[in-house]
C-alpha cells in the first residue's frame, strides 16, 4: 500500500534522512522507533506531504509524492506530536468544523462525528470545552479529528508523549482497535510503546534504517547473546579494550560511565563466556566492583542498535 524508495531529506546541508526505503502493507501497525533527532518526524512529514523530499519517492496506492499531495492528504489522517487544536471551542463544534474543512457534506457530519466519537470513546465529552480536557482526552479528540474523513491510513507522531500511565494504556488500546481496520504508522522513542502496539518496528538512527522486523523477531535475533555489566576500579578504557581484544566472543563493548575511580561498561557476548571475561580481569590489578549478567530485553537491543561502540 505504501512504498518508500530512497527517501532523502536535507535541511540546508544537514542530512536528516539518508536514502531510506521500506513498504507498508495494508492493515499493518508500523512503529518508527528511534532516539531523539533520529529522523522520525521528518519521515512522517514526508509521508504526509507536509515536507518535500530532497530525493526519493513515496507511493501510496496509485498516488505519488511529490506530485499527488492533495490526493494523498485525503487518504491519510495525520496527527502531529503537539495536537493542533483550537482550545476555545466545544468538542462537538470543533469536530464539526474539521468535518467542514474536510469537505464532508453538512448533513452527514453529525452522523460521522457520532460514529467516530463512539470508536474513540469521547461521546460523553462532546459538550465540553476543549481547554477543560485532560491530555489523554485531548489526544482522543485529536485522533477523532484526523479520522473524521475516514482516511485509509492513520499517522501518529509520538501519540503517548506527556500522558500518564493510564492514559497511555487507553491510547494504546485505541490505536490497536483502529489498527483492525486501518493502516497505522506511529513514531515513538519508547520501545515498550512499539512492542505493545505494533506488528512491525523500523528502527531509525541518524537518518538511516538500522533494523526492520517484528518486535518478537528482533528479540529472537538477539536472544542467544549475553550482556554483562561490569564496573572496574583503577582501569582505563584503553587498558580494558586491550585485555578484551583476544576474547573473540565479545561483539561489543559499551562504556557507560566513568569517574576518577570507577569505570562502568556493558559487553555483549555471542555466547555466555563470562568465565573467560572474569579470568581476563582477574589477571589485572583492577578491583572488580560489579559483574552481572543483564537480561537481553528489547531496551538493550535498542540501545545496542542505536549507540556507537
Ligand atoms: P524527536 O524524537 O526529537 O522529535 P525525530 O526522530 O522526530 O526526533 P526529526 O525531528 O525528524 O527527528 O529530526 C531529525 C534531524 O533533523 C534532527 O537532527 C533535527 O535537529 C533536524 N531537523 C528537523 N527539522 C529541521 C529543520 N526544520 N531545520 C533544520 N534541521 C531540522
Amino acid at each position: 500500500m505504501i512504498e518508500v524508495s530512497k527517501l532523502t531529506k536535507y535541511y540546508n546541508s544537514f542530512l536528516a534522512l539518508d536514502k531510506i526505503s521500506f513498504s507498508v502493507p495494508k492493515g499493518q501497525i508500523l512503529g518508527l522507533l528511534g532516539p531523539n533527532g533520529a529522523g522520525k518526524t521528518t519521515t512522517l512529514r514526508l509521508l504526509t506531504g507536509y515536507l518535500r523530499p530532497s530525493y526519493g519517492e513515496i507511493t501510496v496506492d496509485k498516488y505519488r509524492l511529490p506530485g499527488d499531495d492533495i490526493k494523498i492528504k485525503s487518504i491519510i489522517g495525520y496527527l502531529p506530536e503537539s495536537v493542533p487544536i483550537y482550545k476555545n471551542m466545544i468538542v462537538y463544534e470543533y469536530l464539526f468544523y474539521v468535518g467542514e474543512i474536510r469537505g464532508i457534506s453538512k448533513e452527514k457530519i453529525p452522523e460521522r462525528i457520532m460514529d467516530i466519537a463512539k470508536k474513540c470513546k469521547i461521546r460523553e465529552i462532546m459538550h465540553k470545552n476543549i481547554n477543560e480536557l485532560s491530555k489523554g482526552l485531548l489526544q482522543r479528540v485529536g485522533i477523532a479529528s484526523v479520522l473524521l474523513h475516514d482516511p485509509e491510513i492513520l499517522i501518529l507522531d509520538e501519540p503517548t508523549t506527556g500522558l500518564d500511565p493510564n492514559q497511555i494504556l487507553e491510547i494504546r488500546d485505541l490505536i490497536k482497535e483502529i489498527g483492525k481496520y486501518k493502516t497505522v504508522i506511529l513514531s515513538s522513542h519508547i520501545l515498550s510503546e512499539v512492542e505493545a502496539t505494533c506488528d512491525r518496528v523500523i528502527i531509525i538512527n541518524k537518518g538511516k534504517i538500522v533494523a526492520d522486523d517484528s518486535p518478537s523477531q528482533l528479540k529472537n535475533m538477539y536472544m542467544g547473546k549475553t550482556v554483562v555489566n561490569i564496573c572496574l576500579h583503577g582501569a582505563s578504557t584503553e587498558e580494558i579494550k586491550n585485555i578484551f581484544k583476544d576474547i573473540k566472543e565479545i561483539e561489543q563493548v559499551r562504556f557507560l560511565n566513568q569517574d576518577d575511580l570507577n569505570i562502568s561498561l556493558e559487553i555483549t557476548l555471542s555466547r555466555d563466556v563470562r568465565e573467560k571475561v572474569y579470568k581476563a580481569i582477574k589477571n589485572t590489578p583492577w578491583i572488580l566492583m560489579e559483574f552481572y549478567k543483564n537480561k537481553m530485553s528489547l531496551e538493550n537491543i535498542f540501545k545496542q542498535i542505536t549507540t556507537e561502540n
